[in-house]
This record gives structure tokens, C-alpha cells and sequence, in this order.
């Protein structure tokens, strides 16, 4: 039976997010690749949203030290804050894991999908 090209090709790698093929196409000159690390994370949400009740939109772990924040989008932006005061460039998203990195340093987005740091049980999601 003939099977046509149009359905033999399909490889593996057409799985890879929509958006990390828009991203490659953007020169990554990022210094901080080399520190990224396989970080367990601090908590099941942002930890600092889960301390003041409060909540938020997506999350975003720190790949230096694991800590978990929320993003720009959400009311109190842990992520920023948390590399405002530590200086910890890479965060990864986080709700559920999406294989994407982030420099704040260097403002560039990097494919983590080799390396992504699984999930410490259920995460509450609010939107
Ligand atoms: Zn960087
Ligand atoms: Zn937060
Ligand atoms: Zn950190």
C-alpha cells in the first residue's frame, strides 16, 4: 500500500510549541545558560501569593534556587520581584511546565524543553 508524503513525514520534532519556533528565530545572547539548574521548588503556587492569600495568573520557578513566583500578569509579580532582590536571572514557566526559559538579565527566551522542572504535585490554578 502507497502512503503518500503528505502523511510519512511528520517527525517528532513537530510537537514543539508554536511559540518556541517564534522564539528561535531571535538571536539568544545569554550569558547565564551555564547556571541554569535542576532546582526543586519551593512551593505548590507562588510562595509568597499562598502566604498573603492572595492569587495569581501563571507561575514561573527560579532556575537558580527554585523559588516559585507569579508572573507580570499577575496582581503582585513574585517572579520580577524575586530576581529585583536576588539578582537570579532564569526563570522557567511553570503552570504546568511549558519548556520555555527567560533571561531577565539578557531579556531573551531560550527552549528548556530538555530540562524542565517537573511539578511538586497539584497546583492551584485561578483563571
Ligand atoms: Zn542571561
Ligand atoms: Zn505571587
Ligand atoms: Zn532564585
Amino acid at each position: 500500500m502507497y502512503i503518500g508524503r503528505t502523511f510519512g513525514n511528520r517527525s517528532g520534532r513537530d510537537r514543539a510549541l508554536p511559540l518556541i519556533r517564534h522564539m528561535a528565530k531571535r538571536p539568544t545572547t545569554c550569558s547565564h545558560l551555564d547556571g541554569i539548574r535542576d532546582v526543586t521548588p519551593s512551593a505548590r503556587g507562588c510562595e509568597e501569593c499562598l502566604k498573603i492569600g492572595s492569587r495569581w495568573v501563571h507561575l514561573r520557578v527560579c532556575r537558580t534556587c527554585g523559588h516559585v513566583g507569579c508572573c507580570d500578569d499577575s496582581p503582585n509579580r513574585h517572579a520580577t520581584k524575586h530576581f529585583r532582590a536576588t539578582g537570579h536571572p532564569i526563570i522557567e514557566g511553570y503552570d504546568p511546565p511549558e519548556g520555555w526559559g527567560w533571561c531577565y538579565v539578557d531579556e531573551v527566551f531560550f527552549d528548556l524543553s530538555d530540562r524542565p522542572t517537573p511539578q511538586d504535585g497539584p497546583i492551584p490554578r485561578f483563571y
